[in-house]
C-alpha cells in the first residue's frame, strides 16, 4: 500500500497553489481532490455569516503583487513565490519611499535564506515577505529617498464565501470517526500539504472497504473552518463521533509524534498508542494538549468535546523550516508521508474494530425483570451479577471492551460475553 500517487499529485498540482482561508486557491485545491474522489462535496459558508463568536471573513483573492525599483526592476514578485505576499493583504498601487516600503517588509534575521509565512486575516494591512539576505541587499542598494512602485492587485469580497470539503464513507453503524485536515496554507509542504497527501491516502485506502463505523473526512481552512463546521454540525457530531484525528505536519522523516485529546484518556488517544505498538514504532513523542495550535483547539473545546487527537511527524512550531519557504518538498518525503499514513490508518482501523458499549438506560437497570439478576439473593450468584453491574458502570460509550476488561479486572473473553448478553437485552449498544 503506497500513497505515491497522492504525493506526486500534491507536489506537482497542489503545492504551487495560493491558498488562504478563502478564495480561488481553496476551491481549486478542493476540485483537484474531488477529481480523485467524486464523493467529495464542496460546500460553503457566505462571508459575514456568524459562526459562534466569529464571522466568516471576506473572500480574498489576488492576481498580482510586486515591487518595482527606480531602475524598473521587479525586485519582489508574488508570482515567483506566493509567500512573498502577506496573506489577506489589502490592495495598493502606489509610489512610496524606501522608508515606507521597509515598514511593510517582513524577514527572519535568524534564518537569512527563508521567506517567512505571514498572514493578517483580521486586521487590514499590506506587506511583503522576503529573506533576510534579500533585505540586506536592498538596504545596501537603495538610498532613503529612492522611490518604489508597489502593486498589490487583491480583492476582498464581502459577498464571497469560505469553502470546505466533506466526504463521508458510510459504515454499518452511525458511530463516526472524524478525520480533519486543513487547506488554507499557501506553498508549504509539511505544514499543510502533507496532511492532504495522507488524508487522500486514507480515503483511497478505506473507500472500498466494509466499515463497521462511518468515516467522515473534512478539508477545512484552519480555525475559522473548524469553528464554522462545528457550528453547523455540532449536534450530529456530538451524538455520533467516537473520536478521530486532526492530520497535519505528517510528512518528514525526523520523528513520529502525536497530541492527546484534553483529558488524555479518549479512544483516539489509546488507538494511536496501540498503533505505534503494532507498527513497532518505539520512538515517538507525545505532546501535551497545552502545546496545541491547530484544529484540535476547537474539537476539544468545552461544549464541543469530541475528543479528537492529532497525529504528526514533526509537529508545527517544532521544526526550523516551519512557516517559511524552507518547508518544501526537500523536507517532506514519500517515505515520511507513508510512515505518517500508516500510523493514522492503523489508529483508524483500531477505532473501527473496537467496540465502545454505551448505556441505553439511565441509572442501574432493573436486572431481575430481565432474568439477569437472581430473584433470591444467593451468595455465589452475586459475583456474576456484580460483573454485569461493573460493566454497565463503565459502558459510557468512551471505553473499549479492552479498557473495560482492565478497569473491572475480568478477562477480555468474559467481557465480550457480557457485552453480547447485555446488548441482546437492549441494555447497551
Ligand atoms: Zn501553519
Amino acid at each position: 500500500m503506497t500513497i505515491k500517487k497522492y504525493y506526486n499529485l500534491a507536489k506537482i498540482k497542489l503545492f504551487p497553489i495560493t491558498r488562504s482561508l478563502t478564495g480561488n486557491g481553496v476551491r481549486k485545491s478542493l476540485s483537484i481532490i474531488q477529481k480523485e474522489f467524486s464523493k467529495l462535496k464542496i460546500k460553503k459558508f457566505k462571508s459575514g455569516t456568524k459562526v459562534f463568536d466569529w464571522n466568516i471573513p471576506e473572500e480574498w483573492n489576488v492576481s498580482e503583487a510586486y515591487v518595482i525599483d527606480k531602475y524598473n526592476n521587479k525586485i519582489i514578485d508574488f508570482k515567483e513565490n506566493n509567500l512573498h505576499l502577506v496573506g489577506y493583504s489589502t490592495p495598493i498601487k502606489k509610489s512610496i519611499t524606501k522608508k515606507e516600503l521597509f515598514k511593510n517588509l517582513y524577514y527572519l534575521k535568524n534564518q537569512p535564506k527563508a521567506i517567512p509565512y505571514i498572514t493578517s486575516y483580521y486586521k487590514k494591512r499590506w506587506g511583503f515577505c522576503i529573506s533576510y539576505n534579500e533585505y540586506k541587499i536592498f538596504n545596501k542598494r537603495y538610498f532613503p529617498n529612492d522611490k518604489f512602485k508597489v502593486v498589490i492587485n487583491s480583492n476582498l469580497n464581502k459577498k464571497g464565501s469560505l469553502n470546505y470539503g466533506e466526504l463521508i464513507l458510510k459504515g454499518k453503524s452511525k458511530k463516526e470517526i472524524l478525520i480533519s485536515t486543513y487547506i488554507c496554507h499557501p506553498s508549504m509542504a509539511n505544514d499543510n500539504i502533507s496532511g492532504l497527501i495522507v488524508t487522500m491516502g486514507l480515503i483511497n485506502y478505506f473507500k472500498n472497504k466494509k466499515l463497521n463505523k462511518t468515516l467522515r473526512f473534512v478539508f477545512i481552512p484552519e480555525t475559522i473552518g473548524s469553528i464554522s463546521y462545528l457550528s453547523k454540525n455540532l449536534k450530529y457530531l456530538k451524538e455520533n463521533v467516537i473520536g478521530g484525528y486532526n492530520i497535519t505536519c505528517i510528512g518528514d522523516e525526523r520523528q513520529h509524534s502525536c497530541m492527546f485529546s484534553k483529558y488524555q484518556n479518549s479512544p483516539s488517544d489509546e488507538a494511536v498508542i496501540q498503533a505505534y505498538k503494532l507498527l513497532k514504532i518505539k520512538r515517538y513523542k507525545i505532546y501535551s494538549f497545552l502545546e496545541r495550535g491547530s484544529d484540535e483547539r476547537q474539537y476539544n473545546s468545552p461544549g464541543i468535546d469530541l475528543k479528537i487527537s492529532s497525529i504528526f511527524r514533526s509537529k508545527y512550531g517544532q521544526y526550523p523550516e516551519y512557516h517559511t519557504s524552507l518547508d518544501n518538498f526537500n523536507l517532506i518525503t514519500l517515505k515520511g508521508c507513508n510512515g505518517g499514513f500508516n500510523v493514522v490508518r492503523k489508529s483508524i482501523e483500531i477505532l473501527l474494530e473496537r467496540i465502545y458499549p454505551k448505556y441505553k438506560i439511565i441509572c442501574e437497570p432493573q436486572m431481575g425483570k430481565r432474568g439477569l439478576y437472581p430473584t433470591l439473593s444467593l451468595k455465589n450468584k452475586k459475583k456474576f451479577t456484580k460483573n454485569y453491574m461493573n460493566f454497565l458502570q463503565h459502558a459510557d460509550g468512551t471505553n473499549s471492551l479492552e479498557k473495560i476488561s482492565s478497569l473491572i479486572h475480568i478477562d477480555l473473553k468474559s467481557v465480550k460475553k457480557i457485552n453480547q448478553i447485555l446488548s441482546k437485552n437492549f441494555l447497551v449498544n
